[in-house]
């Protein structure tokens, strides 16, 4: 049981879109960063998991990338970006601006170990910089993202495989694909540019996915496919489930590039294998592709392992999470979970779930 004050009355644990949108409406509802609220983040940098992503994706062929609340205010906008220059490098540059302008002292790099339990108080602990730390607070938002939870599936034969397996999230060059046969798993945006960016580099390419692609007549994602991915992921929050591919949700829009690469026949999906073997991987008719690499481009998890403590999990797989906030302890919020996993889903969430920290805190300093 705490018997003393805690340190802070919010601690926001990751410093993406999620994380630095709620920091700028818990500031504009009157808390103190650094103070009121304490931001830590793993990260080396700012950016969020966007100083991770590999060169080639440019400004302009990621998918829209929504200002962050009162970028205005510093008189820059990803709309106005230069769109070839790669969007790790922006968006890390635009969130460094916008941390420095709104003052929030972002702790890092600030490795969130476990969140724990200790009477009416929550304890955050954390690495800094190699050492062990503590902080103790009321409510905490978990704004941690799916980049550090890759997600593959397993198939037979995987561990004997003698190339290299890859994640989206390893993926950092096409060169490193120079000459080699290639296996690319997925039926996303991400499988979709290796594919085309592997093109002349790579000896050969197989693009292989589970499920048909639902290609959209429309060069964007349409406003009805995108509701309609935010409404099944929603459900699933809501449910406690396990969280379903985004793109599940929303296909995969028809750009110029994409249809030029489907006339091209580089975009031409195979059913999914059954296994993996040394060279290659086999179908069930016994066709075999050679392979020196196979690229999961099979989507993330949220990261939650830190919040085990609270047993927070569902044995259907998830967290209930209903409009941002935890359904089993209201002293936890989730921002960019589910339905808010986008740039504007982010935007959103900061602007809610602050309302309902400061909600819940009035509550709870009303009670102690
Ligand atoms: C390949 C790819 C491309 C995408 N392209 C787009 C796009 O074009 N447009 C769009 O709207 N969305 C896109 N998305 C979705 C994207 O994930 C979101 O838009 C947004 O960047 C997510 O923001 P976030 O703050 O939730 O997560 P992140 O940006 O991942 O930020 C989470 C932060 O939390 C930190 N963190 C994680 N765990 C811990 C811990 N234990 N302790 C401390 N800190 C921690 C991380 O270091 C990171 O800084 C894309 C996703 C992927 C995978």
């Amino acid at each position: 049981m705490t018997t003393s004050s805690p340190d802070t009355s919010v601690v926001v644990i990751g410093a993406g879109q999620a994380g630095l949108s709620v920091s700028y409406y818990l500031k504009r509802l009157g808390l103190d960063p650094g103070n009121d609220f304490v931001v830590l983040d793993r990260g080396p940098g700012t950016g969020g998991a966007w100083q991770f992503r590999w060169e080639a994706l440019r400004i302009g062929s990621a998918h829209r990338i929504n200002d962050l609340p009162g970028l205005d205010e510093l008189g820059i906008s990803f709309e106005t970006a230069d769109r070839q220059s790669p969007a790790k490098d922006v968006v890390a540059d635009y969130y460094q601006r916008y941390e420095e302008h709104y003052d929030f002292h972002v702790v890092r790099p600030a490795d969130v170990t476990s969140v724990k339990n200790s009477g009416t108080d929550l304890v955050v602990n954390f690495t800094l910089d190699g050492e062990e730390k503590e902080v103790t607070t009321v409510t905490v938002v978990n704004a941690t993202g799916t980049w550090g939870a890759p997600f593959i599936p397993w198939y037979p034969g995987a561990p004997s495989f003698a190339g290299r397996h890859w994640h989206t999230n390893d993926y950092v060059a096409a060169e490193d694909f120079a000459g080699l046969n290639v296996v690319v798993v997925g039926g996303g945006t991400s499988a979709i540019g290796f594919l085309l960016e592997l093109e002349n580099v790579a000896a050969s390419t197989t693009w292989v996915s589970r499920r048909p692609i639902d290609f959209l007549e429309d060069g964007e994602l349409n406003l009805e496919a995108r509701v309609e991915g935010v409404r099944i992921q929603d459900e699933a929050a809501r449910a406690g489930r396990a969280l379903p591919s985004i793109v599940s949700g929303t296909g995969v829009p028809r750009t110029r590039r994409i249809q030029a690469g489907i006339e091209r026949g580089v975009l031409t999906p195979r059913p999914m294998f059954d296994s993996i073997e040394p060279n290659g991987v086999r179908w069930a008719d016994g066709a075999f592709q050679p392979a020196d690499a196979i690229i999961w481009s099979t989507g993330f998890r949220p990261e939650l392992r830190h919040l085990a403590p609270l047993k927070l999990r569902e044995r259907e797989g998830g967290v209930v999470v209903a409009q941002g906030a935890s359904w089993k302890d209201p002293r936890v919020f989730f921002a960019g979970y589910g339905p808010q996993a986008s740039t504007i889903g982010a935007n959103r969430a900061g602007r809610l779930i602050a309302r309902q920290v400061i909600a819940t805190l009035s509550k709870l300093q009303a009670s102690r």
